[in-house]
């Protein structure tokens, strides 16, 4: 056994985040981040080598600005960057279940009067 082709299971995915490397794309192992440069103020190079010595594949990659999806609060006259589409929502969530009826173990804020007079009588 070789390892190519080995597809990592839950638990070295979740590792991979943990140390900050990434997947490489030719044979799935765990690849590390050897090295970056800023090339832009909004693009950083990344030099990745495969841990897979099987493999041994190199490559570049790069991580760059998209756009702002809730603005600084520290403004940069210099700075323009560019905003999320008008409506964008990254997750939309279904709606639960409608409920049967009120909780009956929860308080009703709106039912304060008729409460102070049921403690009352
Ligand atoms: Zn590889």
């Amino acid at each position: 056994m070789s390892g190519e082709g080995v597809i990592p299971n839950r638990v070295s995915i979740t590792r991979r985040f943990k140390r900050g490397t990434i997947c490489c794309p030719q044979c799935n192992s765990d690849a590390l981040i050897r090295d970056s440069d800023q090339e832009t103020e909004l693009t950083k190079a990344l030099w990745i080598m495969c841990g897979n010595v099987d493999c041994g594949m190199t490559w570049k990659a790069q991580i760059s600005f998209v756009y702002v999806l809730s603005p600084s609060a520290i403004p940069r006259a210099d700075l323009v960057l560019p905003k999320a589409p008008e409506g964008y929502q990254r997750r939309v969530y279904a709606a639960g279940p409608p409920a049967a009826g009120p909780d009956p173990n929860q308080f009703n804020m709106f039912d304060e009067g008729e409460h102070h007079a049921a403690a009352a009588a």
